[in-house]
Order: C-alpha cells, then structure tokens, then sequence
C-alpha cells in the first residue's frame, strides 16, 4: 500500500463534531506510524451523554479484530466488574489514549507493545475530543499508560490507586489498574484478590455518581 502523507490528527477533526463524524474522521487518521500496523481504527463507544468514561492504553488484538474497544478478555472482566459494582455497561464510554493496536510479531502470535510518547501525543485530539463531546462526570483512567497520559507522568497508579485526584478533565477524575494486569496476575488467589479491589474502585465511582 502507498504510503499517504501524515496528517496532525487535529487537522481532521470536523469543524461542527459529533461522534459519528468524530468517529467516521478517525477512520482516515495517519497521525503516527500506528495505522500501518493495526487493521482499524478502534474509536470510543458508549452513550453520548455518558456520565463515566473508562480510558485505557490501547486496543488489544480482539479489539483490533472487531474494531470496538474493550471487546476482549480485559474487556469481559470489565463488564463483570461493573455489573458487581451495580454500573449500567450500557451507560458508560469506553475508549484509550491510542486509537490503533500496537503489537510485535511473536511466532504467529501478535504481543501488545506499549504505545510511546510521540504515539500518545499524535492521538491525543481524539482523546481530547471525545472527552469534550461526551463530558463525562466522572474519568476512570485504566492503567498507568492512560493515568501519565491524562494526570501527568509523574502520577503513579501504584501510589494513588482508587483516590480522586483534582483535574480539569472533569469533576470526578480517579485511576486504577488496567484489567489486563489483572488477567496476568500470577496464580488464581491473586486475580481474585485483584479483580476485588478493581470491582471495589469501580464502587467507589458509582457512589460518588449517584
Ligand atoms: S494511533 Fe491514533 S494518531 Fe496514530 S494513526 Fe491511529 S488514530 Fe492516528
């Protein structure tokens, strides 16, 4: 395929967005070198007035496949977290910092290769827009990738897991672990424990929304 000039993602954004036209724009996006390696663009999804965004690192091979976000493992164990946390699946907006799936060949497996800061910053407008269409009440930041990229890079999930921390982005801004971390945990005991305490910072949103 020819390769096409890059664009600032920025530059594509419409000039009265929604998102869908938000979301149709993305599909073109050649921001960063991403685009030739992941098969689609894997925007946001979720209801347009959502009151909770979730934003994580980046698609994952399903995600990649589908072209929906958090359709994955990491993506089930979301789902089962917020049905015990009593948090409507259907009334929250999944989306990551990165919008295409970054990945190394591995035998015939593809392994997930964490985004880098240029990446990150290339995709940011969708982020941003999105954040801006949506204006969620409350952020739920997945993982230490999406908590730098919107809290800072000195902000550390280990430190500061399940607190609300001040930000601009909205009123209520908290961040925890990615559950795909929570899938790799290293015996049954663990992941239980771990999906316990995910569930438990999900609550914790949910009270502090109703
Ligand atoms: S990762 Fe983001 S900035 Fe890079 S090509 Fe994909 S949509 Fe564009």
């Amino acid at each position: 395929m020819a390769k096409r000039p890059n664009k600032d993602a920025a530059e594509l954004i419409p000039d009265r967005p929604s998102l869908s036209n938000v979301q149709a724009a993305a599909k073109e996006c050649q921001a960063c070198d991403l685009w030739q390696r992941g098969t689609q663009t894997v925007f946001g999804e979720g209801g347009r007035k959502a009151e909770l965004m979730f934003v994580g690192e980046q698609p994952g091979d399903a995600e990649d496949l589908a072209g929906h976000p958090f359709v994955g493992p990491a993506g089930k164990l979301l789902d089962r977290a917020l049905q015990e946390a009593g948090i409507d699946r259907a009334a929250v907006y999944v989306t990551n910092v990165v919008k295409h799936f970054k990945w190394e060949p591995r035998g015939k497996r593809r392994i997930h290769k964490k985004p880098n800061a240029g990446e990150i910053a290339a995709c940011r407008p969708w982020l941003d827009t999105e954040i801006e269409l949506v204006k969620p009440r409350a952020i739920v930041c997945l993982g230490a990738t999406a908590a730098q990229a919107l809290l800072g890079r000195q902000f550390k999930v280990t430190a500061h897991r399940g607190e609300f921390v001040a930000s601009t982005l909205a009123p209520l801004v908290l961040a925890t672990v990615h559950p795909s971390s929570i899938l790799r945990a290293r015996d049954d005991e663990t992941r239980r424990l771990e999906t316990k305490r995910f569930t438990d910072d999900l609550r914790k949103v949910a009270k502090a929304l109703a």
